[in-house]
């Protein structure tokens, strides 16, 4: 396993999982032996996640999920037990994002986006610390890892609609981290904290800077965001899956309630 911690015997969620961040957090579970179940709310690209990472020996299933389902999480979780016979990693990880400025925003799409980025990490956390902790149907404890974002730690233009957002995974992963602690669960929280990552929601920030004024093209929009990130590149989404393998495994056993940033330095400055 080159050194890290296996993940062997180990049953792992990842939610929004098509592709992006998710798809990548799969895969390195997978690589460190983990079973994952993979969900998305895009079912077909989820499916051929899953399909290629069996394709190349590893043990996965995939379900429909929109994350703003409370049955949906319920029926999710069930089915992680039956396929997988346990539960031991959940990585809240779908998410969306809404640009604009907060004078454009609409209460709507604050709304929107708490509920798919906050209320589904708090459903997320409830139903699979439910079966995590002693007593529950998998019981033997486990790691939450949360995705919050460099704007869950900082203040960047266009922003604040989705940085409110992650300001309070943050906080949801900590609050959640001492309580699980305290209560003798045996189940981490972590948040973790991208910097700009080349996704398809990556993209979507670059085009934000240049519909709300900020910069005249995409590659002044790029430029502009490079000059914030002192390793000058973006991230990858290995760079942050790996992070997230780390958190899943025994080797962070002492970490809970803490807060990973992979930013090329951007928080640093
Ligand atoms: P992405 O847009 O490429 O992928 C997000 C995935 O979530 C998609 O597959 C989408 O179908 C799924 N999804 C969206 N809404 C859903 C819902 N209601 N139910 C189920 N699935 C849903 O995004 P990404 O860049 O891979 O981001 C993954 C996570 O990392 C997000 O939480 C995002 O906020 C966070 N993040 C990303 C960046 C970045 O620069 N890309 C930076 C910081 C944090």
């Amino acid at each position: 396993m080159d050194g890290f911690a296996s993940l062997k015997g180990k049953v792992a969620l990842v939610t929004g999982a098509a592709g992006g961040i998710g798809a990548a957090c799969a895969r390195e579970l997978v690589h460190a032996g983990a079973s994952v179940m993979l969900t998305d709310i895009n079912v077909q690209r989820c499916e051929q996640v899953s399909r290629d990472l069996n394709d190349a020996g590893g043990t996965t299933f995939f379900s429909e999920q929109d994350v703003t389902s409370e049955a949906g999480w319920e029926r999710v979780i069930a089915a992680t037990l039956s396929h997988g016979g346990g539960l031991d990693v959940l990585v809240n990880n779908a998410g969306m994002y809404t640009g604009g400025t907060l004078i454009s925003n609409s209460l709507e799409q604050v709304r929107r986006i708490n509920e798919v980025n906050v209320e589904s990490v708090f459903m997320g956390m409830k139903y699979a610390a439910q079966v995590m902790k002693p007593g529950g149907a998998a019981g033997a404890g486990g790691s939450i890892i949360n995705l919050s974002s460099v704007a869950g730690l900082i203040g960047v233009p266009g922003h604040t609609a989705y940085g409110s957002s992650k300001g309070a995974v943050r906080l949801y992963s900590r609050h959640a981290a001492v309580e699980f602690a305290s209560l003798g669960y045996g189940i981490r929280v972590n948040s973790v904290h991208p910097g700009l990552i080349a996704t398809d929601m990556g993209q979507l920030v670059l085009e934000d800077f240049v519909e709300i004024g900020l910069a005249a093209d995409l590659a002044t929009a790029e430029d502009m965001l490079l000059d914030m990130i002192p390793m000058s590149e973006l991230g990858r989404v290995d760079d942050v899956a790996n992070m997230v393998r780390f958190l899943a495994s025994s080797e962070s056993a002492y970490c809970t309630g803490a807060e990973f940033v992979v930013d090329g330095g951007m928080t640093a400055t």
